[in-house]
């Protein structure tokens, strides 16, 4: 089984192929060892990108689309997303900006997901 993922330990962004061999996965498409780990850990699922909704008070807007920056580890997914249901946008935004800087003490932040 292969998978494609994007790393986003850092602004670069690296597309990486995945993939199970018997007992090793295999990373390809990593600029350096951090995309290596975080390749094997978002194939096993130890680590997941956490998607949701913020509230919103701005006009015509009732709730806008989140994801953290960066996976976190799944034991945090619970608490990541307790803080989510906390968040309220009081002015407009745009895909990208960040709402909450290393949310949950995760090391990811809480930033706008492009709109569906
Ligand atoms: S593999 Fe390395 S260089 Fe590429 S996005 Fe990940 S951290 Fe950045």
């Amino acid at each position: 089984m292969q998978k494609e993922i994007t790393c986003t330990e850092c602004a670069n962004r690296c597309r990486l192929l995945v993939e199970q061999q018997g007992d090793e996965i295999l990373v390809q498409g990593n600029r350096c060892p951090r995309g290596l780990k975080s390749g094997r850990e978002e194939f096993l699922g130890e680590r997941v990108t956490v998607h949701g909704f913020v509230r919103s008070s701005v006009e015509g807007v009732e709730k806008i689309p989140v994801q953290t920056s960066k996976p976190v580890a799944k034991g945090m997914v619970y608490k990541v997303t307790l803080a989510i249901k906390r968040v309220k946008v009081t002015v407009p935004v745009t895909a990208g900006t960040i709402l909450v800087e290393n949310i949950s003490s995760t090391g990811a932040d809480l930033i706008v997901s492009e709109q569906e």
